[in-house]
C-alpha cells in the first residue's frame, strides 16, 4: 500500500485531478493487450511535462516504488502490467507535436502522441514517417519507442529504430539526459538512443523524440497473389528479393486466417488457397510499374493460381485493412487471442509454417498464422478460451515448441512484439548467457535499485534448454 505522505507529494506535482487510486482506475491499469494477466498497481499518475516526470522519478526513488511507463497499452507482451505493484505512469497528457523542421526533415514530440495522429500530421506536411503498427490507431510514439515497433512497411523502410535520431529520457534518479539530436551522423560515445529503443520502460522514460522523416513515395501499387501451395508463396517471397525488387509491403496470410479475414471483411477471397501474399510496391512510377509487372510474373513462374492487381487506390486501401484487421477479425473466433511473434530468415519461411503447423496438431489446439513474410516476422496467432485450463496448458506447450522452432531455424523469440513478461523465461535462448549478464549490467547501471518496469526482460528462472548458437 501507497503511504499517504507519498501520494501527497505526487498529488503536489500533478494536481488532485491527475493522481488516482480509485479502484476503476486501478483495475483499468491492471493488464494490457496481453490476455491472461493482470496485477493492480497502487496508484495512475498521469504527466504533462517532462519536470513532472523527473519529480515523479525523484519520488519513487526515495520510496524505492515500482514506476511502469505506458503508453495506450496494447503492448502483447504483458509490458505494462505493474506485476511488483508501484505507480503506472501513463503519458498521454504529454501529446504534443513540439516542432517540424522542414529543413532538417525531423518531428520532435512527445511520447504520449497516438501515432496515426501524428502520421497524418506529417502526411498532410508532404513528408513520410514509414512505422506502421497495425496498432497505430491507438498506440503512443513512446510505446513504438519503447517495443521498438514494426509494421507493414518494415521491410523495405525499416522499423520505429531507423527513425528515432535523438531522445531525452527521465532515468530512475529523476535526472534528465538527452541522446543523438537532429544529426544524421554522431558517434560520440555508446549509442544510448539505440540502448533505450527497445528497452521497454526498464532503462527510462522517455519524455521527447526526435524522429526522421524522409518524402513520400510518389507512386504505390498493390496486388495480391494466390496459391495452393505454401512453398510457392515462401519461393515467391524469396524470388522476389533474389531479384533485386524490394517491396514497401510482403504479408502473408495461412489458410485459416484467409478464412477469417474474408468472412470479417467480406473481400471475396478464394478460400481453398493455402497461403496468400499482399504485395506492395511503391517509389517513382516507372520504378513501381516495372517491379509490379516483375513481382507478378515470379508469381506466374512459381503457380500461383491467382494474381490480382488494386485497380485504384480504394480496392488497395481494402486490401490492405483486410491484412490489418487479421488480428481483430481472429479475436471473434473464441473469448482468448494469443498473438505470438516468431520470427525466422524469410528463406525459412514455408519450413516455420509447417512447423506451426505440425505443432498445433501435436497440442490440439488452434492457431492461425500471418505476418511480414518479408521480415520472416511471422506471427502464429492461437484462438482458445482462458477459462479452459486444459487447452491453455497446451498452447502455452505449444507455444514454446514454436519458439524452439524458431531458434532452431536461426531465427528469434520476438520480432517486434518485444520480451516484456511473456517472453522473459526465453531470453537466454535467444542471447545466451553472456547476453543475460551483460543485459543486467546495463540495467544495473541505469536502474540501481531496480525500480524502472521491474520483472520485465529477465525472468527469475529461464525456461531449461541449451542455448543454440547460430553462425
Ligand atoms: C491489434 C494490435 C496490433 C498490433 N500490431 C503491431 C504491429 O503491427 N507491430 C508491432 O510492432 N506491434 C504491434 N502491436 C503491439 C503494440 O501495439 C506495440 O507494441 C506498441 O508499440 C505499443 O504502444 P503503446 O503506446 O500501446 O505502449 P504500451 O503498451 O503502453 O507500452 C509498451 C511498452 O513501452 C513502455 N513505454 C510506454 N511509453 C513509454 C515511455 N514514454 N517511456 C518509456 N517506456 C515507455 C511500457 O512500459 C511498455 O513496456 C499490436 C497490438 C495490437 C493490440
Amino acid at each position: 500500500m501507497l503511504e499517504n505522505q507519498v501520494k501527497a507529494k505526487l498529488r503536489g506535482i500533478v494536481g488532485d485531478a491527475y493522481f488516482k487510486d480509485d479502484i476503476e482506475t486501478l483495475v483499468t491499469h491492471s493488464y494490457d493487450g496481453t490476455p491472461m494477466l493482470q496485477q493492480l498497481p497502487e496508484g495512475v499518475i498521469y504527466p504533462q511535462n517532462t519536470a513532472q516526470v523527473s519529480a515523479i522519478m525523484k519520488v519513487m526513488s526515495e520510496h524505492q516504488i515500482p514506476l511502469i511507463s505506458r503508453g495506450s497499452g496494447t503492448n502483447l507482451c504483458g509490458g505494462t502490467v505493474p506485476v511488483q505493484g508501484g505507480i503506472v505512469m501513463v503519458m498521454h497528457r504529454m501529446n504534443a507535436i513540439l516542432e517540424v523542421d522542414m529543413q532538417n526533415l525531423t518531428a520532435t514530440v512527445q511520447p504520449g502522441i497516438i501515432t496515426k495522429t501524428f502520421i497524418e500530421h506529417i502526411e498532410g506536411l508532404g513528408l513520410f514517417y514509414p512505422p506502421d503498427p497495425s496498432s497505430m490507431a491507438i498506440s503512443t510514439i513512446g510505446g513504438n519507442i519503447a517495443e521498438c515497433s514494426g509494421g507493414l512497411r518494415g521491410l523495405k523502410y525499416g522499423t520505429t529504430k531507423d527513425y528515432v535520431i535523438g531522445l531525452e529520457c527521465v532515468l530512475a534518479s529523476g535526472e534528465i539526459m538527452r541522446t543523438g539530436g537532429k544529426l544524421m551522423k554522431d558517434v560520440a560515445g555508446y549509442d544510448l538512443t539505440k540502448l533505450l529503443i527497445g528497452s521497454e520502460g526498464t532503462l527510462a522514460v522517455i519524455t521527447e523524440a526526435t524522429l526522421k522523416l524522409i518524402p513520400p513515395p510518389k507512386h504505390k501499387k498493390t496486388m495480391l497473389a494466390m496459391f495452393k501451395d505454401m512453398y510457392g508463396a515462401a519461393r515467391t517471397v524469396s524470388a522476389i528479393i533474389e531479384n533485386r525488387i524490394i517491396p514497401a509491403t510482403l504479408e502473408f496470410m495461412d489458410n485459416p486466417t484467409i478464412r477469417v479475414v474474408n468472412d470479417f471483411a467480406k473481400l471475396g477471397l478464394p478460400l481453398d488457397m493455402e497461403a496468400i501474399l499482399l504485395i506492395e510496391q511503391d517509389g517513382e512510377f516507372e520504378t513501381v510499374e516495372r517491379d509490379i509487372a516483375r513481382i507478378s510474373e515470379i508469381c506466374q513462374e512459381e503457380h500461383a493460381d491467382q494474381i490480382s492487381i488494386a485497380s485504384n487506390q480504394e480496392e488497395a486501401l481494402k486490401l490492405l485493412t483486410a491484412r490489418r484487421s487479421a488480428f481483430t477479425a481472429l479475436a471473434r473466433l473464441r473469448p482468448t487471442t494469443i498473438l505470438e511473434d516468431a520470427t525466422v530468415p524469410r528463406s525459412k519461411i514455408a519450413e516455420m509454417v509447417q512447423q506451426i503447423n505440425r505443432i498445433a496438431k501435436k497440442y490440439d489446439v488452434q492457431i492461425c498464422t500471418f505476418g511480414h513474410a518479408g521480415d520472416g516476422n511471422l506471427h502464429p496467432t492461437a484462438t482458445t478460451d482462458a477459462r479452459n485450463h486444459d487447452e491453455i496448458e497446451r498452447v502455452e506447450a505449444a507455444f514454446e515448441e514454436i519458439f524452439e522452432e524458431a531458434i532452431r531455424l536461426g531465427g528469434t523469440i520476438t520480432g517486434e512484439h518485444g520480451v516484456g513478461l511473456v517472453k522473459a523465461p526465453f531470453l537466454e535462448w535467444k542471447v545466451g548467457s553472456a547476453g543475460i549478464a551483460i543485459m543486467k549490467n546495463i540495467k544495473q547501471g541505469f536502474d540501481p535499485l531496480n525500480i524502472l518496469n521491474p520483472g520485465k526482460m529477465f525472468a527469475k528462472e529461464s525456461r531449461r534448454r541449451v542455448v543454440i548458437d547460430h553462425v
